[in-house]
């Protein structure tokens, strides 16, 4: 069940109009966000021919619109949003060409908001369709989302995975991942994992054995990552532990991009037990050479072989104050911070006590 009690004081509820002609009929929410409503700031979920729901994120709050329409539409749905006017317009196609008497029936969720902390979120059915190795135990999983969906999570936003075994329900978050270089496609249809197997867990032994065109279920995307910040600051830190990097891909593939002037240096230390543990380590390494004086990228290993030559240890206030750029307040510094959770509660300690404070940083919890 979703949750539908606004329980957050002063939210704005949207406002909804529609119109149609014999062709279409166009669904019209009306935001307060004006200027920063994005095409990722909404799901639109049409998977049945007469349900419509659509999920918009603004700021901390999600917005439900649910309507059962009056006669069926196809999934092939157009959106266009009117930015400065915080509007959002989906055009959706009637399968039957005539004037419809009414629009559907609105149900109870319509128009109800619930704060992303609170949000039960719903589940929909996704296909996998590749699995490539990176590492001994890591898998960049593609997934594909059916006809009728539309969900672009924004940077640092995670989902969850469902899988059924005897039916009991097994679900764990990951967080979208995308490549580390390169322009992404906005109608790519495809959600993108790293996915890291372990032997004595419950989840990925299950998700092993999911094969390529077997469907599992995902979750509506979640997180409280303020993606401005990255817009803004002009240090930006990266303390990585493990798959604990996959937030961090598509924060580095915003940072290199041509109109990325905010940016004085991209620090990258990245935590792992041994070297076959480093995830995209020849990437990194390319990445840091062709932006010598932006790009800052340490390997420290917690379990070395005899052939590592460089950083040693776990996190801790000695290494961070060595390899990090001198903290000064006026730099606008972001730091993000994602690994285990001793590791990212241990990271952040450290960090305040050399002096950086819980503004300058982001701490991924999922
Ligand atoms: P791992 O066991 O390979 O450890 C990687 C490094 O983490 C170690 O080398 C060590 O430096 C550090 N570390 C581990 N345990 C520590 C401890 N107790 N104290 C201090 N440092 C410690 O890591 P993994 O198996 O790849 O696990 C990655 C973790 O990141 C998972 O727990 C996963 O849930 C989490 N994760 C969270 C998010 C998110 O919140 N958005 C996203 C991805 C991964």
């Amino acid at each position: 069940a979703l949750n539908i009690q606004g329980t957050t004081a002063n939210v704005e509820r949207l406002s909804f109009d529609f119109f149609q002609n014999e062709q279409t009929v166009t669904l019209c929410i009306y935001t307060s966000k004006t200027n920063f409503l994005t095409y990722q700031d909404i799901i639109i979920l049409l998977n049945k021919a007469t349900t419509f729901i659509s999920f918009i994120y603004i700021d901390d709050i999600i917005h439900t619109i649910m309507v059962e329409l009056f006669e069926p539409v196809t999934t092939d749905f157009n959106i266009r949003i009117a930015t400065e006017k915080g509007r959002i317009e989906i055009e959706l196609k009637k399968v039957q060409h005539k004037i419809w008497k009414m629009i559907g029936n609105f149900t109870d969720k319509h128009l109800s908001y619930c704060n992303i902390k609170n949000f039960d979120p719903l589940y929909f059915s996704v296909t996998l369709m590749e699995r490539q190795q990176i590492t001994h135990d890591t898998y960049w999983l593609k997934f594909s989302l059916q006809n009728g969906i539309h969900m672009h999570p924004p940077i640092g936003y995670h989902i969850r995975l469902k899988l059924n075994k005897n039916d009991v329900s097994l679900v764990k978050p990951y967080t979208i991942i995308g490549p580390l270089e390169g322009k992404l496609r906005r109608d790519e249809k495809v959600i993108d994992l790293l996915v890291k197997y372990y032997s004595d867990g419950n989840f990925t032994p299950l998700l092993k054995t999911l094969e390529i065109g077997e469907q599992a279920e995902m979750s509506v995307f979640e997180g409280n990552f303020d993606v401005y910040r990255l817009e803004t600051c002009k240090i930006l830190i990266l303390i990585a532990a493990g798959t604990g990097f996959s937030p961090m891909m598509r924060i580095i593939n915003n940072s290199f991009g041509e109109t990325k002037q905010n940016l004085k240096n991209v620090v990258l230390l990245f935590f792992n037990k041994t070297q076959n543990d480093i995830l995209f380590r020849k990437e990194l390494t390319s990445l840091s050479q062709k932006n010598k004086n932006k790009f800052i990228y340490h390997n420290i290993l917690s379990r070395p072989d005899s052939t590592w030559t460089g950083e040693t240890g776990y996190v801790r206030g000695e290494l961070l104050k060595r390899l990090l750029p001198k903290h000064d307040k006026k730099d606008q510094t972001l730091i993000c911070i994602c690994g285990p959770l001793a590791f990212t509660k241990l990271a952040a300690t450290d960090l305040r006590a050399i002096g950086y404070s819980d503004d300058e940083m982001h701490q991924f919890l999922a």
